[in-house]
């Protein structure tokens, strides 16, 4: 999954310690696992608050990887970042020399935590430059965007993973465990919402292009998740649904200012969701014919979840999200173990996204699911 020899190399070189991470859960072991030759090294693309307050600080905490380098359009907060995370000023990027990244073998995978609109051209320059992705979510503004980047990165031979820090989370491991080991039976009716009160100006995050558009692009990303975990990743044939009536119309000239959709599988199981910049709300619920399992508030935020079932309150260890995605992306990659977020997914969540707004806009006709 490289493309440059002298990566390969290392890549071989650190087979050992991959050897003794396959098979591990995706969550929780970390600590168990013995110590990499080398960490792989990271680079943060776009140093805004998810790089600055979540990723960068979890780099310092990772032992599979580390901060090794940034792309960042503003030079003086590239080398305040060099000096302060302890690489070198030679690994701070524009986003206009991506190419050069190709010759820097500190740095093994490139972290794209740029606006959506932008996720596709920096993904595809990381690939072309012959570095691992990670793209955050959502993958791009449109599955046609994620085709290119999913192509880029088959061309170069490096491997796509999503930003999907919840795969990596305890409780959400479990509810796909329930959901995969059938423990209830298959999963027939679910429920979901999640969202937090917009302030104004909106930044980025009400700008169509670089959004792509409103909370169902942020939060309702979470929601899709949540509900594929439940089909056993597995997307629904068609959807339904309809924007809210905006009621701060100059904050949301461009997005939606709350959506709700719902998701309808081939054996006849529904998901309602309800994704909003209006007001803080974050939880799940899915029931089948012989029980249920709830995420319950915040089942989509940075702070431990409660999961409890119709057997009663599951008891598990509390993470560092994105600690444990970080962490369980490396052993995935030293591993040569295919990752449980690739890009294939992200596409599939925006195939779903490009139905609900389909169906949002055509006043809540049912749309297909295309693949
Ligand atoms: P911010 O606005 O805080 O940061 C985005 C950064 O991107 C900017 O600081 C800037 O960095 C860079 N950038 C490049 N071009 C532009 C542009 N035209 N406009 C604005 N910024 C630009 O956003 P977030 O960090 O909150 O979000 C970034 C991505 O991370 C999004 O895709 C979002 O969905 C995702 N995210 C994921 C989370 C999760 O839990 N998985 C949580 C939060 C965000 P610089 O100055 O260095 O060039």
């Amino acid at each position: 999954m490289k493309t440059s020899p002298v990566s390969r190399r290392r890549f071989l070189g650190q087979i050992t310690t991959a050897a003794a991470l396959a098979f591990a859960p995706h969550w929780g072991r970390a600590v168990d696992r013995p110590a990499p030759a080398r960490k792989l090294g990271v680079a943060l693309v776009g140093l805004g608050s998810y790089s600055h307050y979540h990723l960068a600080p979890a780099l310092h905490r990772t032992q599979y990887c580390r901060l090794a380098g940034v792309v960042t359009g503003d030079a003086a907060k590239g080398a305040a970042w060099a000096r302060d995370h302890g690489f070198p000023a030679t690994s701070v990027y524009g986003y206009d020399t991506m190419a050069r990244l190709a010759a820097n073998p500190a740095i093994d995978i490139v972290y794209v935590v740029t606006p959506n609109g932008l996720h596709a051209e920096h993904c595809i320059a990381a690939a072309r430059a012959g570095k691992h992705v990670i793209c955050e979510k959502p993958m791009a503004n449109t599955a046609a965007e994620c085709d290119a980047i999913i192509a880029a990165c088959r061309a170069a031979g490096v491997r796509l993973t999503v930003g999907y820090r919840l795969h990596y989370e305890p409780h959400h491991a479990e509810l796909a465990r329930l959901a995969r080991e059938q423990v209830f039976g298959p999963f027939k009716r679910m429920q979901g919402a999640n969202g937090f009160r917009m302030g104004s100006p909106g930044g980025w995050r009400v700008d169509k292009k670089l959004a792509g558009g409103g909370p169902l692009m942020d939060m309702g990303v979470y929601l899709i998740q949540a509900v594929c975990m439940a089909k056993v990743e597995v997307a629904p044939v068609a959807v339904t649904a309809k924007f809210d009536a905006t009621t701060r119309p100059a904050l949301f000239s461009e997005v939606e200012e709350s959506v709700r959709w719902t998701m309808e599988y081939a054996d006849g199981a529904k998901a309602d969701c309800h994704a909003t910049y209006a007001e803080g709300v974050s939880r799940f619920r899915a029931e089948s014919d012989r029980g249920w399992a709830s995420l319950d508030e915040p089942a989509f935020y940075y702070e431990d979840p409660v999961l409890t079932t119709s057997r009663g309150k599951v008891d598990l260890p509390n993470v560092n999200h994105q600690v444990a995605q970080l962490d369980g992306m490396a052993a995935e990659l030293l591993a040569g173990r295919p990752s449980i977020a690739p890009g294939e997914m992200g596409r599939r969540d925006l195939a779903i996204v490009d139905a609900i707004y389909a169906s949002a806009r055509a006043g809540g006709k049912r749309v297909e699911v295309l693949g």
